[in-house]
């Protein structure tokens, strides 16, 4: 499936450095253990001007939701439609969520609550690995 091509920046990098190299990482406050997903400058939970760390998590998650895209605007996901669009929420933070297309999963047929577990894919046109969640089978 076509995706959008993601476009590291100062603040992501490592992520999605960490994605090339098979792994998940989210951010970590080194004063409160707080951690962050999507990057953030700082931690919003204290008040810490300390740069926040990078913690590599299992990537393994649950499905909280989904909806079902079928009228994207964006041209790369148009020859997919419908296709699903879940959040997953990281078992290791349940407040940190991820967004997948399931992989697999036929659209529509979401099995809300199930344990999904990440994989890296490669994008079409990139040399980036992105991460995607699927269910084990
Ligand atoms: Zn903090």
């Amino acid at each position: 499936m076509p995706k959008q091509i993601p476009v590291p920046n100062e603040l992501n990098k490592p992520f999605w450095d960490a994605c090339n190299q098979q792994k998940l990482v989210v951010q970590r406050c080194a004063n409160c253990n707080t951690l962050h997903y999507p990057p953030k400058q700082k931690c919003d939970k204290c008040s810490s001007a300390a740069p926040l760390g990078w913690k590599e998590v299992k990537g393994s998650g649950h499905i909280l939701e989904y909806f079902v895209i079928r009228d994207s605007r964006i041209r790369r996901l148009q020859a997919d439609q419908p296709l699903n669009l879940a959040v997953v929420t990281l078992d290791e933070d349940p407040g940190l969520n991820f967004l997948s297309n399931l992989p697999g999963i036929p659209a529509g047929e979401v099995p809300v609550g199930a344990a999904v577990e990440v994989l890296f894919e490669p994008v079409e046109g990139s040399d980036q690995l992105i991460p995607e969640w699927r269910v084990p089978k």
